[in-house]
């Protein structure tokens, strides 16, 4: 099994995947390639509350990553609406914890003549690869994953074997990404200039991940410019201080670039100079222009979408989407630049929007031209896609097999799916041996 994640637009049993449709007592390992909860937050409904008995693999930082962002996962969840919409307790969590098991990079596990291997997927800190063989069949799970160098991960890495199949997500189909150092531009300049004509500037981010990149970028840029020294930069987050904890013991698996900085300066570049956590909004001085980075992406509910709300009526303010807004939250609805967005208090009111709305996509996902090429290079013979709305699939599909019309027919013909959610897939491949 890959991956045991949550739909973020929904709440309870219904953001759940479909796990009626199959015997989880069949399953033999179960392995997670990030802790984002759209891959790991159903992972302990799975170990508690159903008839998996397998054994569970992650990475090291994934696995201390995951045990503050699912107990606050808990809390938000089990909080206003409905206890029931909760899926599991903090119990739940802690008893499935320790049957965790975790895995290196490039180190190979097998179990019960299933070997699998972990490789580097960018993307955020923890995230890999699976890289499977089972009796003979080799098959790669890129998990979501990322070819661009940034301020502190390793890109994804290409395989040393060649898969029969691949799995890839594809969540940006067709679409070419801003050059990096463009969106940056952008994202400064227009935090600047927001900040001069008096307003205050939301980043809703999901808590962990791109977040802290966006932190790296923010106190570089207030370290070179003495105007912002006295405007504040708040990282909202009731995980800040644990998670720090985390990033500071893991520089050994980030890139060259931040393992230099360590060294050279002899300090923690995630020991922010400009940045101050903020656990809520109790103690938050909402008092002139401000930046505020704060959780969850998507505005569903907590800290990004009070302050959304409490900003939204003025138009000096801007709020800036950075990641990959799911269909059916907030943030997806932002992107069509409603008049009013609906109170989460009152949900007889509504909210007049007047701020301005931008989306600067940080979100560290492959665009086609990463993604068609980082499949060339792995060179597989059938290719699944997964993790893409439905258009943007079809069309990475159409521009994959236009790519690949030269071999068709022959041997080397590349096939591509896209499978619907329970579709089943019947591979034929030639040289199987049977596993125990
Ligand atoms: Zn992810």
């Amino acid at each position: 099994m890959l991956d045991a994640g949550v739909h973020p637009a929904y709440s309870g049993i219904a953001a759940l995947p479909f796990y009626d449709e199959f015997d989880l007592s069949t399953v033999d390992i179960l392995l997670i390639s990030h802790f984002h909860l759209d891959h790991a937050a159903s992972l302990p409904y799975v170990m508690q509350h159903t008839n998996f008995k397998g054994r569970v693999f992650m990475t090291h930082p994934t696995k201390a990553i995951y045990r503050w962002l699912l107990s606050d996962f808990v809390k938000v969840t089990s909080i206003g609406s409905s206890s029931s919409s909760a899926l599991y307790t903090d119990e739940d969590l802690s008893e499935s914890f320790d049957r965790i098991e975790t895995i290196d990079y490039h180190s190979t596990i097998e179990v019960d003549g299933i070997r699998f291997t972990a490789y580097h997927a960018g993307h955020v800190l923890g995230a890999a690869m699976f890289f499977i063989e089972i009796g003979g069949l080799k098959l790669l799970f890129t998990g979501d994953y990322s070819r661009e160098e940034n301020r502190h991960l390793n890109p994804a890495e290409v395989p040393p074997t060649k898969p029969d199949v691949m799995v890839t997500e594809s969540t940006f189909g067709t679409a070419t990404h801003e050059p990096r150092l463009e969106k940056e531009v952008r994202l400064t300049n227009l935090i600047h200039s927001t900040l001069i004509k008096g307003g205050r500037v939301l980043l809703p981010v999901f808590a962990l991940g791109t977040a802290q990149e966006l932190l790296l970028i923010l106190d570089e840029y207030w370290s070179q410019h003495q105007d912002l020294e006295n405007v504040n930069v708040y990282y909202a987050s009731s995980l800040a201080k644990k998670c720090l904890a985390v990033f500071q013991t893991y520089i050994n698996m980030m890139n060259d670039n931040i393992r230099k900085q360590f060294r050279d300066q002899n300090s923690n570049p995630f020991q922010f100079k400009y940045i101050k956590n903020i656990k809520n909004l109790d103690k938050f001085d909402d008092f002139g222009p401000c930046v505020v980075v704060a959780s969850p992406g998507m505005l569903q509910n907590g800290v990004s979408r009070e302050l959304l709300e409490r900003w939204a009526p003025d138009s000096r303010n801007s709020v800036i989407l950075t990641g990959y807004s799911v269909e059916g939250t907030l943030a997806k609805t932002l992107l069509t630049e409603p008049d009013h967005i609906p109170s989460l208090q009152n949900p007889d009111n509504n909210v007049p929007r007047r701020l301005n709305i931008e989306e600067i996509s940080f979100a560290a996902h492959v665009d086609y031209e990463q993604n068609s090429k980082f499949i060339e290079l792995v060179d597989p013979k059938s290719i699944i896609l997964v993790h893409g709305e439905s258009n943007p699939m079809g069309r990475l599909k159409s521009a994959l097999l236009s790519k690949y019309s030269k071999f068709k027919g022959t041997e080397n013909e590349v096939r591509v799916y896209n499978p619907r959610n329970c579709d089943e897939l019947d591979l034929k491949l030639k040289g199987l041996k049977i596993a125990k």
